[in-house]
């Protein structure tokens, strides 16, 4: 009801002679729920636009078609929710949300063996739910902001510029209203990986950004199950990890709000787990730990199976390209990564944070738009290396380059490095630790390459 008239309300201001302090944000999923509220401390309005209705509940909705499938939230999102909504850890936990240790309550089987935990608490801790739980309860938090308006079931088709080359606003329509303007001085896309914003420049007369695709052609088929009330595990979320070039599959379990598991099955180079609820079982029963499939054949699935194969790496190259002052784009609209490595949320909330720094000090009067996409690829390239490079280990994997002879043997030593301190993992609990804070993204891959931490892996 509270959005209800909150959208009305944004409706009668559809008007394009005044957008001086207005923004605009295309998408309100999390990428656009964050940049809405970093965006609240600039312009007196800021309008999320949205094309889905949202719905009331936490529920899957048809513009997030990855929402049935499982969302890790590393340990850096989840400081920068508590930066941006301080208390919304509380929230989430009352919602049904498991707070996770994932020094201590993070089960990883690879390399034959399981990793070591440490018994002590850590400080890399986060949530575990599921995707429209974690939008829902941000979402809320946005609806008491009396500066954020949410204009849902309208789907933005174009911008509006001056002569100038300045944006004005965007075009939008809706089933109900036809074709309609909304003013704003800064427009920002959070539209997500089919973001349309390539075609709008186009037809500016602009050149869309050039793409690097880096496609490992994985599969995710994802089920919900009822915990078996009798089964108390240690673990709050359990991978049996893929290992290239040769094993394909991975398993994964999160324990989520509501006493359920999310449960996904991921093929790489075509390997997709199948959709039937036996063939389903066959696939978990081929992983290298028999854990995995005892532990589901246990318990009672609640839900169809949800496949997702949209899964490549796609950076669309903004920062240099020529844009209208006043249109950036950020999430996954710009960097979409391949999701086994549960960066995508977080890259939303590490990009709000460039985007709160290239709005200081005390509001802007012009916005370069390309300054602001230059430091968002600089924010984006550690976890888009990261991602490619390991999906590149998979000679199935499409979109690599020729590299050169040093190159090669550079990706060889690292990669071989890099596989040799996941197994330390199964024997040194302080190793596990240590890359955990690394894959969070609270400490540099460089620590890595520390002389102690290299005598460690190589020697032990
Ligand atoms: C299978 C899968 C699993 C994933 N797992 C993880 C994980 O474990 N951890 C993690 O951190 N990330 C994960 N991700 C990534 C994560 O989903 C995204 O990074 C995150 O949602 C941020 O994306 P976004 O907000 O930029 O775009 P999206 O979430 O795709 O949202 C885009 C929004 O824009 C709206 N929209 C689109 N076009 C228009 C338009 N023209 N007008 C109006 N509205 C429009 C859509 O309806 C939608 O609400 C996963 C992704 C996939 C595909």
């Amino acid at each position: 009801m509270d959005t209800l008239q909150k959208t009305q309300r944004v409706e009668a201001r559809t008007n394009p002679s005044n957008n001086e302090d207005q923004a605009v944000v295309i998408g309100g999923s999390i990428a656009g729920l964050l940049t809405a509220r970093v965006l609240a401390d600039h312009f007196a309005e800021v309008v999320i636009i949205e094309r889905d209705r949202l719905p009331e509940q936490p529920e899957l909705r048809q513009g997030v078609p990855q929402s049935a499938q499982p969302h890790v939230l590393f340990a850096r999102g989840y400081r920068i929710l508590e930066e941006l909504f301080p208390g919304i850890g509380g929230e989430l936990s009352k919602a049904g949300a498991l707070a996770i240790d994932w020094a201590r309550e993070f089960y990883r089987f690879g390399y034959g063996g399981w990793n070591a935990t440490t018994s002590s608490p850590s400080d890399i801790v986060s949530v575990t739910c599921s995707r429209p739980l974690l939008e829902w309860v941000i979402r809320q938090r946005l609806c008491h902001s009396p500066r954020v308006r949410f204009l849902e079931g309208y789907r933005v088709n174009g911008l509006l510029t001056n002569a100038n080359q300045k944006v004005t606003g965007v075009s939008l329509h809706s089933k109900g209203t036809g074709v309609v303007q909304l003013p704003g001085k800064l427009v920002v896309d959070a539209s997500g990986r089919g973001s349309q914003a390539p075609h709008w420049l186009k037809s500016l007369g602009l050149t869309p950004p050039e793409e690097t695709v880096i496609n490992p052609f994985l599969g995710y088929a994802t089920r919900r199950y009822q915990a078996p009330q009798e089964f108390q595990p240690d673990w709050k979320v359990m991978l049996i990890s893929q290992s290239p070039p040769n094993n394909t599959r991975l398993g994964y379990i999160a324990q989520i709000e509501g006493k359920e598991w999310i449960v996904t099955l991921g093929g790489y180079g075509r390997d997709f787990p199948p959709l039937d609820g036996q063939g389903f079982l066959e696939f978990a029963h081929s992983l290298p730990s028999p854990e995995f499939y005892q532990m589901i054949q246990a318990a009672k699935p609640v839900s169809p199976i949800y496949a997702h194969r949209a899964t490549a790496n796609r950076l669309r190259h903004y920062e240099k390209t020529p844009l209208p002052e006043g249109f950036v784009v950020l999430g996954d609209a710009v960097c979409a990564l391949c999701p086994v490595y549960g960066q995508g949320m977080t890259v939303s909330a590490t990009s709000v944070l460039v985007l709160r720094d290239w709005l200081h000090p005390g509001g802007k009067k012009a916005y370069c738009s390309l300054d602001f996409q230059r430091q968002l690829a600089k924010n984006n390239s550690l976890p888009w290396s990261m991602a490619t490079t390991q999906d590149l280990r998979f000679p199935t994997t499409a979109g690599r380059n020729q590299p050169n002879w040093l190159a090669r043997r550079l990706g060889k030593l690292l990669g071989g490095y890099t596989e040799r301190a996941l197994q330390r993992t199964n024997e040194d609990s302080a190793m596990h630790t240590l890359i955990m804070e690394v894959g969070h993204q609270l400490k540099s891959p460089a620590v890595l390459y520390h002389p102690q931490v290299i005598f460690r892996v190589l020697v032990g």
